[in-house]
């Protein structure tokens, strides 16, 4: 009994000295760790804008005419000295973080056992540390919970309470903690949160909301949280009369008051937006974020200012007018055929809120303009309200482009042969899916007979889409859309030419450049020029993009023909009212999209110097486009007019003689030759309203004339499009 006993102290003693060993190296080391880690940070502590006036530079981002649009620093701060700083901040700070703040060495053993005392009775999780642990938290590691950690912090903690005074570390540590929103430091969070007042102007009320945020600055915070917020304020207030420095009666008179915040939004985000968020993007993504929060760069962007403005009104302006409006006497909507149904934007967003939690439940619209010449990206709008939803759907969003996209496949075709003048067969086509079949519809659920395929893109038949598709192959139309400038993955579907992808609105954009440019395609870009601090040149596109050619010069000129049919005589005909004719002589071409069930409208178009795309929708795909009256917004009736919004504004003041001449001289292998609509064969005098001019790829015209319209009587029987069910010849140019 007393051997066994014996040999349990034994091993008590061996387990007690390998233990103290290795403690005792364990502490050492976080010793030394600590140590080093100090040197480096002290260096921080002092030039990180703590101490000194000297912040860390700024990134700076310009417009095209070298204006400052937006800057990027490490934090929004201010630092003040202790006398700029009300005294009811610090009296809150030590009554509520460290009551023994002025007597300790940087670490509160009778706090560390008051709080591990309180934890124990309540169950809360209070840290105990100190002021100067605080400071020590945030200045120099990272923020983990491990036990080392926390020695680590302890130490440092020491050291700092070594090195400077205890003004100098209040000081420090009222610059430097975070007050949610953007705010770091005591004058930040007073011009944040109370109108733009200073830290010295703080009330005792002021004072002890800011006391408390700290702890949890968005959980706290009295934009989220007013409730929360408003408690411990008063929390703050009874340990300040806790602890002496207010009396009984301040706390009683200040607790009723109201919170009384007045956000500043100057303060938060004020000079960001959709297209300076952006270009942040790009460059934290190439030059990492130390280069753009730290060293800071010059950044000159190829926005211009006053069409990004005209494309945020374009936007607002329309998309206000559709918009179901809310009557808060009553609590309802107010009814008006003529706006969004509250069904489908409303009731219906309730049904699947939590799907998509915190999106905007209103409709939504994006538009990127870009320079066809240069590819700079010379305005983007990616939202109704940066400050509302940061979600940038002119680049983020992955939505389909419905019949936006069938350009693409067209200019395939007329690549491979074909002319406007072609004609095509707009008849129901089974497509083998293996399994099953598929029967695609038109939008009027009508079909057409023969159409030539400038018609067929004007009035965007889906049956006859689908049959060039099928002609030119799905694979070559897919190869030819990306080569134009669509950077999304294609899928190799037969339903690829109706625009069965996802896209975002800056790729569509870019993907136009080469109907505007003769068929040159080129990369779009945001940057004119990236610069260092000290002038160096990191990046430049001041020499623009020279283009590479991904359509003939002919292709181009006869899609650009048939992309301007559509603004004048297709679907986007509303152009002509909405519009009244071309933007200061130059003249436009453009295709709408719209999706099945109204969940996205698109407008891409161009003029020889301005390529523009729009897409509105609701984030929620679910939500539909539809009128109180029943009508569903297609991309004529709701993107368009967002499309000729920006131009018109854009081109208002422009000079008609500066117009690039459009599309361009006539390629040497087109001919123009009247042909009967109906049959694209040649027409003759009993044509008559089917006859129109068209043109061909040289050597390609039909040569026979029309073998329909053979009696100048009979042709009045003819003119119903759906009797000619039995055409599936040849006519001219290949019909398929
Ligand atoms: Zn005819």
């Amino acid at each position: 009994m007393k051997k066994k006993l014996t040999a349990v102290i034994y091993w008590l003693v061996i387990a007690g000295v390998v233990g103290l060993s290795f403690g005792a190296g364990f502490l050492y080391r976080v010793w030394n760790d600590s140590a080093v880690a100090f040197r480096q940070a002290r260096g921080n502590l002092l030039v990180a804008g703590l101490r000194g006036s000297e912040p860390v530079s700024a990134t700076r981002i310009y417009d095209c005419y070298g204006n400052q649009l937006a800057t990027a620093f490490v934090e929004n701060r201010y630092p003040v000295t202790l006398d700029q700083v009300s005294p009811w901040v610090i009296r809150g700070f030590i009554a509520t973080e460290d009551r023994n703040f002025y007597s300790h060495g940087g670490v509160d053993l009778q706090g560390i056992s008051r709080s591990m005392v309180h934890n124990l009775r309540t169950g809360d999780r209070h840290g105990g540390s100190t002021i100067t642990q605080q400071l020590s938290r945030g200045l120099f590691l990272v923020q983990d919970q491990t036990f080392q950690r926390k020695l680590q912090e302890a130490f440092i903690a020491m050291e700092i309470e070594r090195q400077f005074s205890k003004d100098e570390i209040m000081e420090m540590y009222l610059n430097q903690i975070y007050f949610g929103s953007g705010a770091y430091g005591i004058e930040a969070a007073a011009r944040t949160y109370f109108g733009g007042i200073s830290a010295a102007e703080l009330t005792l009320s002021q004072s002890a909301m800011l006391v408390r945020m700290v702890k949890n600055p968005s959980g706290f915070n009295p934009l989220q949280n007013p409730d929360r917020c408003l408690t411990q304020r008063n929390l703050a207030l009874y340990m300040m009369a806790d602890y002496g420095v207010i009396t009984e009666q301040q706390k009683q008179e200040t607790s009723e008051l109201p919170l009384g915040v007045d956000v500043h939004r100057y303060e938060l985000e004020q000079d960001w937006d959709y297209f300076t968020e952006y270009v942040r993007q790009y460059l934290v993504g190439r030059y990492g974020w130390s280069a753009v929060y730290e060293q800071g760069l010059e950044v000159y962007t190829t926005l211009d200012p006053f069409m990004q403005e005209s494309a945020r009104l374009a936007i607002d302006s329309i998309l206000t007018l559709k918009e179901p409006v809310w009557d808060s006497l009553t609590g309802t909507w107010l009814e008006d055929p003529e706006r969004l149904g509250y069904e489908s934007s409303w009731a219906r967003w309730q049904a699947v809120e939590d799907t998509t939690s915190g999106a905007p439940d209103y409709i939504q619209g994006a538009l990127v303009a870009i320079d066809p010449t240069t590819g700079y990206i010379k305005a983007m709008v990616g939202g109704r309200d940066f400050q509302d939803s940061e979600f940038n759907r002119a680049v983020q969003s992955r939505r389909q482009p419905g019949s936006s996209f069938k350009p693409f496949f067209y200019a395939e075709a007329i690549e491979q042969g074909w002319s406007p003048g072609s004609v095509i067969l707009d008849q129901p086509v089974v497509i083998d899916l293996n399994p099953g079949s598929w029967r695609p519809r038109n939008y009027d659920h009508e079909f057409h007979g023969m159409v030539t395929l400038r018609e067929a893109l004007a009035r965007s038949f889906n049956v006859s889409a689908v049959r060039v598709g099928n002609a030119v192959g799905i694979e070559t139309g897919a190869a030819r859309a990306t080569a134009m400038g669509i950077s999304s993955r294609l899928p190799i579907v037969h339903s690829l030419p109706l625009g069965s992808c996802m896209a975002n609105p800056l790729e569509m954009a870019r993907a136009y450049i080469p109907f505007a440019t003769g068929g040159l395609a080129r990369n779009s870009t945001a940057i004119l020029k990236v610069e260092d601090r000290y002038g160096n040149l990191l990046e430049s596109n001041e020499q623009p993009d020279p283009g590479r050619r991904v359509l003939s010069v002919t292709g181009a000129y006869l899609m650009n023909s048939m992309l301007q049919s559509i603004l004048r005589e297709g679907t986007a005909t509303g152009a002509h009212w909405y519009w009244g004719g071309p933007f200061a002589g130059r003249e436009a071409g453009g295709k709408t999209g719209t999706t099945s069930d109204y969940a996205d409208a698109w407008f891409v178009g161009f003029t020889p110097d301005l390529v523009a795309s729009v897409w509105v929708g609701y984030d929620n795909h679910v939500i539909r486009m539809r009128l109180q009256n029943g009508r569903g917004q297609s991309g004529s009736s709701i993107a368009l007019p967002i499309w000729n919004g920006f131009m018109r504004r854009v081109f208002a003041d422009a000079d008609p003689s500066t117009a690039p001449e459009f599309p361009g001289p006539v390629p040497g292998e087109v001919e123009e030759v009247v042909i009967c609509r109906v049959t694209g064969q040649l027409a003759n005098a009993a044509c008559a309203e089917h006859a129109r001019s068209e043109l061909f790829w040289t050597g390609t015209a039909p040569t026979v004339t029309c073998e329909l319209h053979t009696d100048s009587t009979g042709f009045e029987a003819d003119t119903t499009l759906g009797e000619f069910t039995d055409f599936d010849r040849t006519f001219g140019q290949g019909g398929v």
